[in-house]
C-alpha cells in the first residue's frame, strides 16, 4: 500500500467502462457508481473475514460489508459450509423445505414479535408485502414513512417529505404514479410534535408508519429518547400499524434488533440483509393475527418463486445460528466498543484540525459526519459537508480501509473485525483527517 502516491486502479477502471455500454450507468444497484465521492467504483475480486480484495490486488479493511449482510465478514467458513451442504442437494425445488420452518423458528426466538414470518428475496419485497398487508389489515390506505428513510425502491415508498409538518407526498422518482405517492405522507424523524400533529390530523386513516428504529440510509442515526415509545402510543391510539423496518438494524444494533435494544413491540416487522447470511434474503412478519391475512391463508396475495431458497436459507439459519451463540458473550458490545472508538478517533483528530464533526456508534453501526451540529433527521444530515467526506473517502482507500462510499448511509462493523483491524483503522483514520 502506497500512502502518498495514487492508487493503482487500471483494472477496476478498464473493467468499469466495459460495464458502462451493457448496464445503466455500468452498475446494479446506483450507490455502487461512487457518484458521490467520484471516481471509478473497485471492482472485487474477493474477500475473507474483515477484508475485501480489489481487482487490481488492493486489500482493504471492509467497513461496507455489502452494505450490511457480512455480520460474519465475507466467506465464513460456516456460512460456506452450510450454502455448500446445501448446493450438493439442489439449489430450489419449488415445495417446502425444513429448513424454511427452522429458519421461521430462529427469527422467532430471537425476535419474539415475529410470530409468523413469510420469506421473501429482498427488503424491498418485504417492505412493499407488508404495507400491502396492513393496509388490507387496517382497510385503510394512508402510510406514513419518515423523510430520510428508505424502505427500498417500491413506488408507495418511493416518497420524500415537501415543506409543512406533514404533507402528502409527492414523488421521488418519475415512473411513481402522483396517484400512489398520494397516500404516503412524510414527516421528519425525531421529531414529536410533526407525528403528533399528523395524528390529530388525520390518525384514523393512517394503515401503518414504517419506520427505521434507528435510521441507517441517511447515515446512522439514533432515535431520540422517548420518540420510538411516543410513536408506539400514537399507533396503538390510532389503531394503525406500527411496522419496524429492520432491514439493516436486525440481527445488527442487537441480536434482536432494534425492537430489543429499545424494548418496543411493533406489530410489523421487514427483515433482509443479515437474516441471508450474504445471501439475497427478505422477510415480512409479526402478530399471527394480522399475517392470517397472507395467501394462501387469507386474501392478501404475495408470493415467489424462489422465495425459501435453500442456499439462502442454508445460510440465513448458519448466520443466525452464529448470532444466538456469539450474543451472550458480547458480540455487539464488542462491535460497538469498536464502533465507538473508530467515531472519538475521528472526533478528535478533527477537533484538532479545527473541522466540524459529529458521530456515533450502535451494536454494529456507526456513523461519521462532517456536520456543525447533531445530526438528527434528514435535514441535519444532508447539511454534512460532502467535498470533505469524498477527501476523507479517498484517503482512507489509500490507507487501506474501505467505507461506504457515500457519507449518508452507515458503516457496519463484523462479529470477524478484531483489534488489530480496528488500531490500523484508528491510525488510518487519524492520518487521513492529519492530512487535509
Ligand atoms: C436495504 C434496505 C431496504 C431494501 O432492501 P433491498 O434488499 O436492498 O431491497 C429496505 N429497508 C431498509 C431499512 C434497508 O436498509
Amino acid at each position: 500500500m502506497d500512502n502518498d502516491g495514487i492508487l493503482q486502479m487500471e483494472k477496476s477502471e478498464k473493467a468499469f467502462q466495459e460495464a458502462v455500454k451493457w448496464l445503466p450507468g455500468g452498475v446494479n444497484s446506483p450507490v455502487r457508481a461512487f457518484l458521490a465521492v467520484g471516481g471509478n467504483p473497485i471492482y472485487i475480486r474477493q474477500g475473507s473475514g474483515p477484508h475485501i480484495e480489489s481487482l487490481d490486488g488492493h486489500s482493504y479493511i471492509d467497513y461496507l460489508l455489502s452494505w450490511g449482510p457480512l455480520l460474519f465478514g465475507h466467506a465464513h467458513p460456516r456460512i460456506k459450509a452450510a450454502v455448500t451442504e446445501a448446493l450438493e442437494k439442489g439449489t430450489s425445488f419449488g415445495l417446502p423445505t425444513i429448513a424454511e420452518t427452522v429458519m421461521a423458528q430462529k427469527v422467532n426466538q430471537l425476535m419474539p414479535a415475529v410470530e409468523v414470518v413469510r420469506m421473501v428475496n429482498s427488503g424491498t419485497e418485504a417492505t412493499m408485502s407488508a404495507l400491502r398487508l396492513a393496509r388490507a389489515f387496517t382497510k385503510r390506505n394512508i402510510i406514513v414513512k419518515f423523510e430520510g428513510c428508505y424502505h427500498g425502491h417500491s413506488d408507495a415508498l418511493l416518497v420524500k417529505a415537501g415543506s409543512g409538518v406533514a404533507t402528502l407526498g409527492l414523488p421521488d422518482s418519475p415512473g411513481v404514479p402522483e396517484g400512489i405517492a398520494h397516500y404516503t405522507a412524510t414527516v421528519p424523524y425525531n421529531q414529536v410534535e410533526a407525528l403528533q400533529e399528523l395524528f390529530a390530523q388525520m390518525g384514523e386513516q393512517i394503515a401503518a408508519v414504517i419506520v427505521e428504529p434507528v435510521a441507517g440510509n441517511m447515515g446512522c442515526i439514533l432515535p431520540q429518547s422517548g420518540y420510538l415509545e411516543e410513536l408506539r402510543r400514537l399507533t396503538q391510539k390510532y389503531g394503525t400499524l406500527l411496522i419496524f423496518d429492520e432491514v439493516m438494524t436486525g440481527f445488527r444494533v442487537a441480536a434482536g434488533g432494534g425492537q430489543e435494544r429499545f424494548g418496543i413491540r411493533p406489530d410489523l416487522v421487514t427483515l433482509g440483509k443479515v437474516i441471508g447470511g450474504g445471501l439475497p434474503v427478505g422477510a415480512y412478519g409479526g402478530r399471527r393475527d394480522i399475517m392470517e391475512w397472507v395467501a394462501p391463508n387469507g386474501p392478501v396475495y404475495q408470493a415467489g418463486t424462489l422465495s425459501g431458497n435453500p442456499l439462502a436459507m442454508a445460510a440465513g439459519i448458519a448466520a443466525l445460528t452464529m448470532i444466538e451463540e456469539e450474543a451472550p458473550n458480547g458480540l455487539y458490545s464488542k462491535m460497538e466498543q469498536y464502533g465507538q472508538q473508530i467515531v472519538s478517533v475521528f472526533l478528535q483528530a478533527c477537533q484538532a484540525k479545527g473541522i466540524p464533526a459529529y458521530g456515533h456508534a450502535i451494536g454494529g453501526m456507526f456513523g461519521l459526519f462532517f456536520n456543525e451540529g447533531a445530526v438528527v433527521d434528514y435535514q441535519s444530515a444532508a447539511q454534512s459537508d460532502k467535498k470533505m467526506f469524498a477527501q476523507f473517502f479517498h484517503a482512507l482507500l489509500k490507507r487501506g480501509v474501505l467505507l461506504p462510499p457515500s457519507q449518508l448511509e452507515s458503516c457496519f462493523l463484523s462479529a470477524v473485525h478484531g483489534q488489530e483491524e480496528l488500531s490500523r483503522t484508528c491510525e488510518a483514520v487519524d492520518s487521513a483527517i492529519r492530512s487535509f
